[in-house]
């Protein structure tokens, strides 16, 4: 979903789904001492990091091929697919 969307934009459905995926994540990051968003083998260019689109500014998104960008949101980092995160 779009990093830019209100969050009363949002689906009350999409909101669950998110919440059950981001719970599940943060366990397994427990688990595993660190948050992945890529499966387990799964490698992301030369770099061995294990995330989706976290850090990969410039660099095609896995899935639909679109530059991942990067931009300042609240004081914060926010690296983002505008291919792929574009509706709630
Ligand atoms: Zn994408």
């Amino acid at each position: 979903m779009s990093p830019h969307a209100g969050a009363a934009e949002i689906p009350e459905q999409r909101v669950r789904d998110l919440w059950t995926r981001l719970t599940r994540q943060m366990r397994d990051g427990v688990a595993e001492g660190a948050i992945r968003t890529l499966r387990p083998g799964v490698k992301r260019g030369r770099r061995s990091a294990p995330h989706w689109v976290y850090k990969h500014e410039g660099t095609a998104c896995l899935r639909c091929a679109a530059r991942i960008r990067a931009e300042e949101l609240q004081g914060r980092r926010l690296y983002w697919c505008p291919g792929c995160q574009v509706v709630p």
